[in-house]
């Protein structure tokens, strides 16, 4: 019934029959004027105006103290987890519940993901889990987090859900007082903010994303938010093969990446951002009509947590079970109504099945129950 009622609803909003996806980009605004102006100045790779004006504007916009782009969220993260000095063989927690880019950059450098419990709230990494888990499996020893089986744990990285803050305050206390740096995944989470302070500046460095399907997109794109000027530099020095600046001489101090967003994708960003303001109006007004609209049926439409403004990227609900969202996963699918349970627990898949794990009762009851519902951005509704 109120599947049915949903799917209705749904078409209604977006008004149409046809197919409707989870989340497609929006471009209304001076998107293809910059473009198309990177394509009149030739200046369409890594050098241009728009890739440090695209840097100079979200740094504003989070008030983060330095922001560096890069060609994509996992590149970010990647750096991020480098720049923090991640080792091969040493422990990176998360979170089970995460997209697996998280767990591949923790990889890239022959770490190993640890994976602890989220909260059901905020659907991101739960401070009260981590800290039970340090205290059952962990031990300090000169400033440094082990594993009791002998193994660093160097850094913890919380993911912003959907948009939805974690606690990641408490997060960042647990961590300290343990020696573990915290690395915030916010690739899901621009525009949002937890307590009045933008997701990804919490911790002194974390990692965007514009990956097609998110808030805002540079067709691919990520950047690296970093609040320590030296490492900004660093950062911005590795995303760029260590070039030493020269007008003709190639000479590279250092092992490094090729991570630095092109001039035309910046240039995508850079139109993108100037909508972003609306954008958020617009998935809160939606996310609020889902919540009205759900009130009262089975399907418990997920809200941003307490003390947060999400930008309510990817709207979710809570099925009763695993059978319920079956269900409707079949019925809205076949309606032309995209959705999608959420990501598949990262320590089920091949590579990480080996991992370390606390209790992950909460992720393993949100994974089976999540479905993540059309949320693409509708400028044309009266807010
Ligand atoms: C999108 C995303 C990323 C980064 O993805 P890219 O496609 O590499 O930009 C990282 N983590 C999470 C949780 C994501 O959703």
């Amino acid at each position: 019934m109120y599947t049915k009622r949903l799917i209705s609803f749904i078409q209604d909003y977006y008004q149409s029959k046809d197919f409707i996806p989870l989340h497609a980009p929006t471009f209304v605004g001076n998107e293809k004027k910059y473009v198309l102006d990177t394509l009149d100045s030739t200046f369409v790779s890594s050098v241009g105006s728009y890739v440090n004006d695209f840097e100079v504007n979200i740094a504003k916009f989070t008030q983060s103290r330095f922001a560096i782009a890069t060609v994509n969220g996992t590149a970010a993260l990647h750096t991020a987890l480098y720049l923090s000095g991640v080792q091969s063989g040493e422990l990176v927690i998360t979170q089970a519940l995460t997209f697996v880019a998280t767990c591949n950059a923790i990889s890239y450098l022959g770490a190993k993901p640890v994976f602890v419990d989220v909260n059901t709230e905020t659907l991101g990494l739960c401070p009260v889990a981590l800290l039970s888990f340090i205290e059952e499996q962990c031990e300090v020893r000169e400033q440094k987090c082990f594993h009791k089986n002998g193994e660093r744990i160097r850094a913890a990285v919380v993911m912003h859900t959907f948009g939805h803050p974690a606690k990641v305050d408490e997060l960042k206390k647990v961590c300290q007082d343990n020696f573990i740096e915290l690395i915030e995944d916010a690739a899901e989470s621009l525009g949002t903010l937890y307590k009045g302070q933008h997701t990804g500046t919490f911790s002194s460095l974390s990692a965007l994303s514009f990956n097609g399907n998110k808030v805002i997109t540079t067709g691919g794109g990520g950047m690296l938010l970093c609040s320590d000027e030296k490492v900004a530099a660093h950062a911005k020095h590795i995303t760029t093969t260590a070039k030493q600046p020269h007008a003709f001489e190639f000479y590279h101090d250092e092992l490094a990446f090729n991570y630095r967003m092109p001039n035309l994708n910046a240039a995508l960003g850079c139109a993108q951002l100037e909508k972003l303001p609306e954008f958020i109006e617009s998935k809160r007004a939606l996310a609020s009509l889902y919540q009205s609209e759900l009130a009262n049926t089975p399907l418990k439409f997920i809200v941003e947590p307490e003390n947060a403004r999400s930008n309510y990227w990817l709207n979710a609900i809570l099925c009763p079970s695993k059978e319920h969202r079956d269900i409707l996963l079949a019925e809205t699918n076949n309606a032309g109504v995209m959705t999608r349970p959420v990501w598949q627990l990262m320590h089920t898949l091949p590579m990480f099945k080996e991992s370390l794990c606390g209790n992950l009762n909460n992720s393993i009851f949100l994974a089976e129950r999540l479905v993540n519902i059309p949320s693409s951005v509708l400028l044309t509704k009266e807010l």
